[in-house]
């Protein structure tokens, strides 16, 4: 038997749902939740990730302003918008669209991103809060595999969870938030990377995988035990000859791996849904938190 679909959507729709009924709590008391977007140079999948998030708030009723900045900028230029934004009080989120060019210091941006506006949780004191188990934002993408498992009941006590891909977006805080005493987590962890030696060995024992690489078609079947749950975070554009120019493909080979697994995200239609639902979501709870 195929394995079963695990359709963001269904998630996201329920989700949306909710945020909508805050969102009008919060326009009886005059406010709209808003997200100052930070965009920095000419990068097409960036530039499309915030006009969708922009399309999104505006659907919901939410505002979200684009600060589209030239790459030569000064970095301390940029330090200073972003301390304008943290002033802001008509602000209540502020996201950095990753990644950005490579002659800027990303980790001391993010530090200076007041850390009541930081939604996306990268901010070091929010890690902090969520490497103790109270997090104040969960970062968006791991918050949505998070929700995905929790929406389809597949339950992760004492299962083991296998991450493949260490980065601070999606690999690390899924292996802090997954591995907490939280009842939809208490699982064990493994963690994988680029530098770990045959990484069927450590797959092939996962209960649920988890596969955020950038890499397509890393994980195959063989890689894999029977009735794995797996969770593909991988978005991967592959040039073809279609009108588009492209396909989306995950880092996991679906095709040849769904009558093995007990149930897998399709990508795309899977995780990616989901970031956006819980960056509004993320930007709610900041609105919230500025009701005294
Ligand atoms: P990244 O490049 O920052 O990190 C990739 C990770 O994969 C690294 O930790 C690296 O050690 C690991 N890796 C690379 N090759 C490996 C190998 N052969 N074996 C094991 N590990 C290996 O990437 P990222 O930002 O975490 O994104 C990962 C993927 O997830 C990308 O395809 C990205 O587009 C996608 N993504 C999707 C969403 C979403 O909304 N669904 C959000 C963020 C990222």
């Amino acid at each position: 038997m195929d394995a079963i679909e695990l359709r963001g959507k269904p998630v996201s729709d329920n989700i949306y749902s909710e945020i909508s009924h805050r969102v009008k709590k919060l326009s009886n008391k005059n406010i709209k939740p808003e997200l100052a977007a930070i965009l920095i140079g000419n990068n097409p999948a960036s530039e499309i990730y915030v006009n969708t998030k922009r399309r999104m708030f505006s659907k919901m009723g939410c505002s979200s302003k684009i600060y589209h900045l030239n790459s030569n900028i000064d970095q301390n230029e940029l330090l200073n918008l972003i301390k304008n934004l943290n002033n802001d009080t008509n602000v209540h989120g502020i996201l950095l669209q990753l990644p950005i060019p490579e002659h800027f210091n990303s980790n001391e941006i993010l530090r200076f991103i007041n850390p009541s506006k930081d939604v996306d949780g990268f901010h070091p004191e929010n890690l902090g809060y969520l490497l103790q188990g109270s997090p104040r934002f969960i970062p968006c993408t791991p918050y949505g595999c998070i929700e995905i498992l929790k929406y389809y009941k597949i339950n992760l006590k004492s299962k083991h969870v296998v991450i493949v891909g260490r980065s601070n977006i999606v690999g690390k805080p899924l292996m802090a938030l997954l591995s907490q005493k939280f009842s939809y987590a208490n699982a064990t962890v493994t963690i994988c990377h680029s530098y770990t030696t045959n990484l069927s060995r450590y797959t092939s024992q996962a209960d649920i995988l988890i596969a955020a690489t950038g890499i397509p078609n890393l994980i195959t079947k063989d890689m894999v035990k029977k009735d794995v749950v797996i969770i593909d975070v991988g978005i991967n554009r592959i040039e073809d000859d279609s009108d588009k120019g492209y396909y989306i493909t995950g880092d996991v080979n679906y095709k040849d791996i769904l009558d093995k697994a007990s149930a897998i995200t399709p990508v795309p239609g899977g995780v990616g849904p989901m970031t956006i639902a819980m960056l509004l979501y993320n930007t709610v709870i900041a609105a919230e938190a500025t009701i005294i």
